[in-house]
């Protein structure tokens, strides 16, 4: 090669040299702390596996499954609920109210968090379907909360955490199309807990956050 060419050869392995600089930095950047005690890059395992979600997702959420086959009540209420448990689903809620000397499951829905039913799935109560007064918000001197109060219960206990984010659009999308459906305004979305002394739907409930969504 000619002695001219040189100086160009050597400003290819400086930029060669430079670029391989940059990716050893960002490769010590991305290493996993020692792994003491712990299985090799079990750090960068979590990141890379994402944990599948259980049952049905959010998008079988479908508004036509909600309208009921029976003569429409004249809702007036929405109540939300918590279950105040980690699992469940609306069959096994169904399965420890009537255990309890209930008719049936109390609720009219059901909105799961991944346990027992998808997260975020909404689950339709027999109630529901046969247009019956609710059982999940006995109030003295206020049977209306449950003649003509639609309970809908969210899996999960929200005195320790929030609702997931697919529970509380799909709480959202529920409630928006009742409030549509039944002409009930906003100011009768409550929680249990505005109508009765309970922790329900959980302290950790953001009220702020539904009305947000409505
Ligand atoms: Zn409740």
């Amino acid at each position: 090669m000619p002695v001219r060419h040189w100086h160009k050869l050597l400003v290819v392995a400086l930029c060669l040299m430079l670029a391989d600089c940059g990716q050893k930095t960002q490769l010590v950047n991305d290493m996993p702390l020692p792994p003491f005690g712990s299985p090799r890059h079990s750090g960068l395992a979590t990141v890379a596996v994402e944990k599948p979600p259980a049952g049905p997702s959010r998008h079988d959420v479908n508004p036509s499954q909600w309208i009921p086959s029976a003569k429409e009540s004249k809702w007036r209420f929405i109540v939300v609920h918590h279950s105040a448990s980690t699992r469940g689903n609306a069959a096994s809620f169904d399965k420890a109210h009537r255990d309890r000397g209930w008719d049936e499951l109390g609720y009219h829905f059901v909105i799961g968090n991944g346990s027992l039913s998808g997260n975020g799935e909404v689950e339709v109560g027999p109630r529901w379907k046969k247009q019956k007064y609710g059982a999940h918000c006995g109030v003295r001197d206020h049977p209306e909360y449950n003649r003509v109060g639609i309970g809908i219960c969210l899996v999960g206990h929200f005195n320790e955490g929030k609702p997931s984010e697919a529970q509380m659009e799909s709480l959202a999308q529920l409630v928006r199309w009742l409030m549509a459906r039944y002409d009930i305004p906003k100011s009768r979305v409550l929680g249990h807990g505005m109508l009765k002394a309970t922790d329900c739907p959980g302290t950790k409930f953001d009220y702020n956050d539904l009305y947000r969504r409505l």
